[in-house]
């Protein structure tokens, strides 16, 4: 048989070597002409192959989080949020936390950086390869409410589960029925021990109970989130207010 670039591409995808293949021709060319040895080749072939995969996988978990908006870590000010230290910043960026299935809840007023940081610490385990979903509190009652009669809510619940790290955001933002409080239960009793969870909120856990309502699930649920917890305050103005742009000339208020 003759080989033709055209039969090695098609080889290679019959390999699953997708990325490769569309490659190829230009992968032969350089390695041409920097006059590479068979050993030299066959790793920047493999090379691209991985790295390819590795972005893809990374794309892929960023879709499948949700992220309300894609906002580093590096994109947070810390002189802007004057309780939080760059030492607890470094620490929470190691992940130590979510390798330990340790739960994380960031409180404080609205605008001060709440979910910047869960998306922040979001995005960075996807690149460290967890599996990371984000939530509102209210899109997580709806899926709940919804299990038994809904495909797409069936997925959602199977992502969740099977996620290393569940952010849940403007968690008691609305209070819970019964029906939902057991469920919401159910869902965290599900992830105990397993699974990292973040929740933002400007209320702090002893207030949650209002929410709630039923003290004996509000108990149960409190028990396992504060288990292994690290509790993260925020504080100031909110960063919106300050830097808000206005249609009256100045381009930003600073106060
Ligand atoms: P909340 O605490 O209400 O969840 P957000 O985290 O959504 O507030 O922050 C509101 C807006 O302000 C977002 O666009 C966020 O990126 C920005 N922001 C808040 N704090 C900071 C900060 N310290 N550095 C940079 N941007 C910030
Ligand atoms: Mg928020």
């Amino acid at each position: 048989m003759r080989v033709t670039s055209e039969s090695l591409q098609e080889q290679l995808r019959s390999l699953r070597f997708t990325e490769v293949a569309r490659v190829l021709p230009d992968i032969i060319q350089t390695s041409e002409k920097k006059q590479d040895s068979y050993q030299e080749f066959l790793h920047s072939l493999l090379s691209f192959e991985m790295e390819r995969r590795e972005e893809n996988k990374i794309t892929k978990r960023l879709k499948i989080a949700s992220f309300p908006y894609i906002k580093t870590l590096d994109d947070f000010r810390l002189e802007e949020q004057q309780s939080l230290s760059m030492k607890q910043l470094k620490q929470l960026r190691e992940l130590n936390w979510l390798e330990q299935a340790y739960n994380l809840i960031l409180l404080g007023p609205p605008g001060v950086g709440k979910t910047h940081l869960a998306v922040g610490l979001g995005i960075e385990a996807i690149h460290r390869g967890f599996k990371v979903i984000f939530l509102s509190m209210g899109d997580l009652v709806k899926i709940l409410n919804t299990e038994d009669i809904s495909r797409k809510s069936q997925t959602m619940v199977k992502r969740i589960t099977g996620a290393d790290l569940v952010i849940i955001d403007d968690i008691m933002y609305m209070a819970m029925d019964q029906r939902e409080a057991n469920l919401f239960f159910h869902l965290i009793n599900q992830l105990y021990d397993r699974t990292s969870l973040i929740f933002t909120s400007n209320k702090g856990p002893e207030e949650w109970g209002e929410l709630i309502g039923d003290s004996g699930i509000t108990t149960a649920i409190l028990d396992r989130i504060i288990h292994r917890v690290e509790v993260v305050h925020l504080t100031g103005e909110s960063y919106r207010m300050k830097h808000r742009t206005t249609i009256f000339g100045e381009d930003t208020v600073q106060s």
